[in-house]
């Protein structure tokens, strides 16, 4: 059958399918389809593998194998092996062709990608705040009676509270 993603792919080989002369239905048994699918899992190999070494060439303008392996965490020599006719995704071969479109501007933006937001905090989120005065006051209220301890406490989560927030 078809892929969903290339439904204009032809097969990579004819293969007869039985049609009827007069209405022109085709009867796809078993074998038929089986040979079909074959033909075109082909085609899409043989069309997979042009994309990737169009767009591996294109990328290499730019930078290296090796620098966009790391730039996009594939594991060391993996654009080669690509090259040479692993097998790859749609989802990967799609990235790294839309890459390829503009090589320099496709470095610059997959490192802001990942890049933290401009805008992120300066200070410590205020959970691990938190948690400091939770285990400060768990520790100490094991070691000693309960009675007056709180109140001794309360003062000094007070000022460390004032302190840690200035
Ligand atoms: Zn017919």
């Amino acid at each position: 059958m078809p892929f969903r993603h290339v439904p204009s792919l032809i097969p990579a080989w004819p293969v007869p399918v039985p049609t009827c002369e007069a209405c022109g239905e085709r009867f796809i048994d078993d074998a038929t389809g089986k040979a079909l699918d074959e033909a075109l899992e082909s085609a899409l190999a043989r069309k997979q593998h042009e994309l990737l070494l169009g767009a591996i060439a294109s990328l290499c303008t730019e930078r290296t194998q090796r620098d966009w392996e790391k730039r996009l965490a594939i594991s060391p020599g993996y654009l080669s092996r690509l090259k040479a006719g692993k097998e790859s995704s749609v989802a990967l071969t799609t990235c790294l062709v839309l890459l390829a479109q503009s090589p320099a501007t496709a470095w610059d933006r997959v490192g802001q990608v990942w890049a933290p937001p401009a805008s992120a905090p300066a200070r410590a989120p205020a959970p691990v705040f938190v948690m400091r005065h939770l285990t400060l006051v768990t520790a100490s209220a094991v070691e000693a009676p309960v009675t007056g301890m709180l109140h001794e406490l309360e003062p000094r989560l007070a000022s460390t509270a004032t302190t840690e927030a200035a």
